[in-house]
């Protein structure tokens, strides 16, 4: 299946071009149709398929299609680790190049300066946060970061952030946020673990493994 098959946002479609994809990999061809239909999602996905795509841009292409909260955070994405935060925010950098969207990816290990900056972003409203569990708890703790909007989550590699010790600080996270969301949940494996998370936050889940 090609890009242009999805019916993408045309900025967003730039950004695919720019970024010289051109045929979706398997999982990316199963996900996309059941984000943009709005189901929650539970996919076994390994790093390398094409798994960062497969869910920026469904989520992308909402957020451009829809009215949104310019004063809150729009979607959430947890990572384990600042690696993968980091990653991710390249993939998002290039594929939104040519929309309005606003990103910012907030890990811990840094300074206070962007500590600073991040609170900022996240007082004001940005429309995505990528994020690792501990950074992000202590700026909720602080009580600033507007989740109001948020309607979109995603928990990638879980699997690892449950190996890392983080099931406790997932849970209080989306503590914080609205009900009325869609949930996408990535996990290279699918232990009983991760079953219980995926019980516990997503509403009849669609499954995917390729
Ligand atoms: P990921 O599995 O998300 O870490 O992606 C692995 C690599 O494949 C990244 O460098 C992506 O930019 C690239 N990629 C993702 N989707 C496609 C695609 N449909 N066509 C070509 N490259 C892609």
């Amino acid at each position: 299946m090609y890009f242009s098959d999805f019916g993408f946002d045309d900025d967003l479609m730039d950004g695919i071009d720019a970024m010289g994809y051109e045929k979706a990999t398997p999982v990316q061809e199963q996900v996309i149709p059941h984000i943009i239909s709005g189901k929650d999602i539970i996919a076994a996905a390994q790093t390398g398929t094409g798994k960062t795509a497969a869910f920026l841009l469904p989520v992308l292409h909402r957020l451009l299609s829809e009215s949104h909260d310019h004063h809150s955070v729009n979607a959430m994405i947890i990572v384990p680790t600042r690696e993968l935060a980091t990653q991710i925010a390249q993939t998002l950098e290039g594929i939104a190049y040519y929309t309005t969207i606003s990103f910012i990816s907030v890990y811990g290990g840094t300074g206070g300066a962007l500590f600073a900056t991040e609170r900022k972003a996240l007082e004001a409203g940005v429309d995505i946060v990528i994020c690792t569990p501990g950074r992000m708890i202590a700026h909720l703790n602080m009580g600033y970061v507007k989740l109001g909007g948020l309607r979109y989550l995603v928990l990638d590699e879980a699997d690892r952030m449950l190996d890392m010790g983080f099931y406790d600080d997932i849970v209080k996270i989306i503590s914080y946020m609205p009900p009325q969301r869609q949930n996408l949940m990535f996990s290279a494996t699918m232990p009983p673990a991760i079953r219980k998370l995926a019980n516990s936050i997503l509403v009849s889940p669609v499954e995917i493994s390729i």
